[in-house]
């Protein structure tokens, strides 16, 4: 049983790590234009959608501990193909599901 208050808890943990769009609101992954359109191959599975963005992997893994402390399950990070630069998701899917 997760109370809402653990929830409220993790929901911090993620605010405090992820990366922050311009209008200072946690960043999350979309597919570019030329991906939904289907102009270009999708460089991620959708299960990458709407994910929330970390700057690197080290940044994933920090969050990823302080979430597990709150009863999450365990989460790998991994990078994101999405972006040029990089970025990392978390996942709580074994063997590279995402
Ligand atoms: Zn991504």
């Amino acid at each position: 049983m997760t109370s809402d208050d653990t929830l409220d808890q993790r929901g911090k943990v993620v605010a405090r790590y992820a990366r922050r769009d311009w209008r200072g609101r946690i960043a999350r992954c979309l597919p570019s234009k030329a991906e939904l359109s289907g102009a270009k191959r999708r460089r991620e599975s959708t299960g990458s959608d709407r994910k929330v963005i970390y700057a690197d992997l080290a940044t994933a893994e920090t969050a990823a501990r302080e979430l597990e402390k709150l009863g999450a399950p365990p989460l790998r990070a991994y990078l994101c193909n999405r972006s040029k630069r990089g970025h990392a998701h978390l996942t709580s899917m074994p063997w590279g599901g995402r």
